[in-house]
């Protein structure tokens, strides 16, 4: 064990009937239990906290301990690194003492969940099922639980919805973490890791095709695969986007107009970058506070980065913009798939929709990509969400992604963007995410063999010239980032180019 995140995977005995009520009741522990518990003793929990002192691996650390008193007895969760972790380890001790105080017959009866009235609701009620079953086999995953997002494919043929990718996260690397060899993932953000593990789905996907198994791709006349056109991937994300959708102004109380109006709309439009560090300010979480005039300044070194500068990192708003103009994909499999779009997005809280549309395509609608490329408007809806989400757990240390594509799970610390270091591991090349560029542009290679697919670069070329292959995507890229700067919307931060140039074995 290196550090108190660590120690949190240990995850808590559970019995079977609490494990399924979770899944069942489609709510987190918290407020299943404080939902139950109002039942039972009439009155809503009260949770005590206190501080208490731990050690690990010989060092002081601050752990919290939480208690609920429940009739006659006291019980306590487990001692936690987070409030919210104690919160939701209490609350799993304390079901199975309801369960008792109530009756199970009764309480099962009482934590059904509504079926989904549409489409929407669906996506939405199959991500938080899955990821309540994923916590009942390691709580922890619970106190990730912030931001969820979740991707899901469509078939229109016969109505069926897959899960393929579902991410939790709220943060991004510190600057002293970021690998020069492609082996951690620098944003930890939920809508960041669920789209990467679509690409890990991707990937699968191709191999499939080129096995002659059923695939969810297609071999086009150009030589590049593609969705086949019965299927459409639709995104689901628990909150707005960080960033500029998530920004709401308080309206003036004069209507702005003129030049006042002008800066305004700008100010609530402009690309931001992602903040890491904790803090609750949701305009300041999302404020982009250099602007400068020099469109290079945005290229930071890895040398500026280790002497302290801030590593910059777009927020989710800006990436969501981006991947409605040139796809899901990314660089490296354009190379081998055409463009793949969302066809829908859906976030489960109220939200102003005008705004988010402005952030998410009229913004960028005087942008002309060049084809297969362009701007797709895509419905937005917006549904109620009731899950508890702590303030004081704004920014887990921990985020988690599950696959489809194996059906397992990953948790990455957002601190380093690699998985925890297990006891006897020394070495980084041991806690590579699934998710990190080396594992990707390995998975990009082998696709491209077996694909056949024309790759003038080799083994012990830079990771760059892999994603420089797709040439279309990489010019519309570049055009874009300038255009956004051209065009007053503020400057497209790039990672250090440092830390793209590792050699691909
Ligand atoms: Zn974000």
């Amino acid at each position: 064990m290196v550090d108190d995140e660590e120690d949190e995977m240990q995850s808590e005995q559970l019995p079977d009937k609490v494990k399924e009520m979770i899944a069942r009741s489609g709510k987190n522990p918290i407020t299943l239990f404080s939902e139950l518990f109002t039942k039972v003793y009439k009155s809503v929990p009260d949770f005590a906290f206190r501080k208490v002192a731990g050690r690990r691996k010989d060092k002081p650390i601050q752990l919290y301990s939480c208690t609920i008193e429940m009739g006659e007895k006291t019980i306590e969760g487990k001692k936690r690194s987070t409030k919210k972790g104690a919160k939701t380890s209490c609350a799993l001790f304390g079901l199975p003492v309801l369960c008792d105080a109530y009756g199970d017959e009764a309480l099962s009866k009482s934590t059904a969940i509504e079926e989904p009235k549409n489409f929407q609701e669906r996506l939405k009620k199959e991500t938080y099922n899955l990821f309540l079953k994923l916590g009942t086999t390691n709580p922890l995953i619970y106190a990730t639980e912030n931001v969820i997002s979740a991707f899901f494919l469509e078939d229109k043929s016969t109505g069926n919805v897959k899960l393929l990718s579902l991410a939790t996260g709220t943060k991004a690397i510190n600057g002293e973490s970021l690998s020069l060899t492609g082996e951690a993932v620098t944003d930890c953000h939920a809508e960041i890791l669920a789209r990467r593990g679509l690409i890990r789905v991707f990937y699968n996907e191709i191999q499939k095709l080129s096995e002659g198994e059923e695939s969810i791709f297609f071999m086009t006349k150009s030589g590049k695969l593609a969705l086949k056109p019965d299927l459409s991937v639709h995104l689901f994300i628990s909150s707005p986007p960080c960033g500029s959708a998530r920004i709401s102004f308080k309206p003036p109380k004069q209507p702005a107009n003129g030049d006042a109006k002008k800066n305004e709309d700008a100010e609530m439009t402009e690309v931001r970058t992602e903040i890491s560090a904790a803090g609750n300010d949701e305009k300041k979480a999302a404020s982009l506070p250099e602007n400068p005039t020099d469109m290079k300044l945005r290229y930071k070194t890895f040398d500026g980065i280790m002497g302290g500068e801030r590593l910059l990192t777009m927020s989710c708003s800006d990436k969501l913009t981006k991947w409605n103009l040139l796809g899901l994909q990314g660089a490296l499999l354009s190379h081998l798939i055409e463009p793949v779009y969302m066809s829908s997005l859906v976030i489960g809280s109220r939200a102003n929709t005008d705004h988010i549309r402005k952030v998410l395509f009229d913004r960028i609608a005087g942008f002309q990509a060049t084809v297969p490329f362009s701007l797709h408007l895509v419905p937005i809806h917006f549904i109620e969400h009731t899950q508890d989400v702590s303030k004081a757990n704004k920014y887990s240390a921990i985020s988690m992604n599950w696959n489809a594509t194996d059906d397992t799970v990953e948790l990455i610390k957002t601190s380093s963007g690699t998985l925890p270091m297990e006891a006897g591991q020394s070495d980084i090349s041991e806690v590579v995410p699934r998710l990190a560029k080396v594992k990707f542009v390995q998975l990009f290679k082998e696709a491209a063999t077996k694909l056949k697919r024309p790759c003038d670069v080799t083994s012990g070329s830079e990771y760059t010239a892999f994603k420089n292959l797709a040439k279309d995507y990489c010019a519309n890229r570049d055009e874009f980032k300038k255009w956004v700067f051209k065009n007053k919307l503020g400057i497209w931060h790039q990672k250090p180019e440092d830390s793209k140039r590792f050699l691909v074995r």
